[in-house]
């Protein structure tokens, strides 16, 4: 059967309408080449950046156009840190390389593009790469008419387990946000007592008290960060008891040796797993943390390259993998990395914070509902003003997150809406720059 027959008239319908409706006439363009099962092949005819940034945020959103009418796809390019350059690699680069292409062939259009630049693996190019593997899976998802979980293999839970974010700037603050989490339907949830850098964390900095610095220098005091966080899990559980999970992120911010001590002695209030013990620098303090607690550990939103995890979890020297899915390249690398954890029981934990789109937040949906190996997903709420960015997002209930079921990823862009809200002139590095009390940069 002709693939435009096969193709014709499969819609996207989201939960807010019918959107995108694409519909091939039956002797529409003819094609050069064939797919490699020998139909006509669906050629790329653009790939552009679309960014928009409603709260403050920026995010990165690649669309592939095709010569089909009608059919295109979105993927989650989304690095707010070096958005510009991000969406120069997609216009300028990715553009150029991808047109003309067969939109079937996910995996060599992927594996091309990836050695495209010579040099690899870094955070820009891995992303503007995201994108354009994210919306060639929505593609595909589109033309099979079928979500892009069934083409991982289908559902192996009913939903998506979520955690959500409770924190306070005192651990009677935190307890009532971790109230108000549970009584949301969330039965694992992250502690956290404020943000690193924040004032009640750093009440003096040596060297801001010899005149150093600027008024505006962050300073974390990281001997308070590891004197409270056991208080913050002594009193949690003493409220909650054992009926909730509890989580926490350590960051990155503290020694390695520090982060060994409080992953030990945090042991007896049973976290479900502490984040991020070490900066991907220190990756080699993995095998000695082991030896020293059971606590289940999750790591790798800073992960680019493959080696970064590849040795790690073959040696099981943590139980969560954390990656950020377009940090690595989208959807196609993050499945080789869930079925990678498959076999040695590393199980899924992907990043989901504000940062990624709602796009992006899909494709990490799409691939829980699919692997084995899935542990837990990072909650994420999308406000009005996403919703109608980005008809289509995932939704969360009773502590589980559902995607649209539509063909594709299921969420589509509105691109007049997004427009609205560009990349702002000026961007705000305040998140990373924190420093020690001597006034030395801490790494995250
Ligand atoms: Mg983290």
């Amino acid at each position: 059967m002709d693939r435009r027959e096969l193709i014709k008239g499969v819609g996207l319908t989201t939960a807010t309408g019918a959107l995108g409706l694409w519909n091939v006439p039956a002797k529409s363009q003819e094609t050069e080449n064939t797919a490699m099962n020998g139909l006509p092949s669906v050629k790329i005819t653009k790939v552009k950046s679309i960014v928009t940034c409603p709260h403050g945020i920026e995010l990165i959103v690649v669309k592939v156009e095709t010569d089909q009418p009608g059919l295109y796809g979105y993927g989650c390019a989304t690095f707010r840190q070096r958005a510009h350059a991000v969406v120069s690699a997609i216009d300028k680069y990715l553009d150029d390389f991808c047109r003309g292409k067969s939109v079937e062939n996910i995996e060599d259009i992927w594996q091309t593009a990836y050695v495209s630049s010579y040099w690899r693996n870094g955070p820009v190019l891995n992303n503007a790469l995201s994108g354009l593997d994210q919306a060639l899976w929505d593609i595909k998802g589109k033309m099979a008419g079928m979500p892009v979980y069934q083409l991982l293999g289908g559902k192996c839970r009913f939903a998506v387990d979520c955690y959500s974010h409770a924190n306070g700037k005192s651990p009677e603050e935190l307890v009532d946000s971790v109230q108000k989490i549970k009584e949301n339907g969330f039965r694992h949830i992250r502690i956290q007592l404020g943000g690193y850098g924040a004032t009640h964390m750093a009440d003096r900095a040596d060297f801001k008290d010899a005149g150093f610095g600027t008024p505006e220098d962050n300073y974390m005091n990281q001997q308070t960060y590891l004197k409270m966080i056991p208080v913050i899990f002594e009193t949690v559980r003493e409220k909650f008891g054992e009926d909730i999970e509890l989580l926490h992120d350590i960051h990155e911010r503290v020694q390695p040796m520090d982060a060994i001590r409080l992953i030990k002695n945090l042991e007896e209030f049973r976290p479900f797993f502490i984040e991020d013990p070490f900066s991907p620098e220190n990756n080699g303090y993995f095998e000695l943390l082991r030896q020293h607690t059971l606590t289940p550990i999750a790591m790798g939103e800073l992960f680019n390259n493959p080696h970064e995890w590849l040795e790690p979890m073959s040696k099981k020297l943590f139980d969560f993998i954390r990656i950020h899915i377009s940090q690595i390249g989208g959807i196609t690398p993050a499945m080789k990395v869930a079925r990678l954890g498959e076999w040695f029981n590393v199980r899924t934990a992907w990043h989901g914070p504000g940062d990624v789109s709602p796009i992006g937040h899909a494709a990490n949906a799409h691939i829980d509902l699919a692997v084995w190996n899935f542990g837990i997903q990072e909650a994420v709420n999308f406000s009005d003003k996403l919703r109608e960015i980005f008809p289509g997002a995932p939704y969360m209930d009773n502590g589980y997150m559902h995607i649209n079921e539509a063909p594709g990823l299921g969420v589509d862009v509105d691109e007049k809406v997004a427009a609205k809200y560009p990349l702002p002139k000026k961007f705000n590095y305040n998140w990373t720059q924190v420093r020690m009390k001597d006034g030395t940069p801490i790494r995250p």
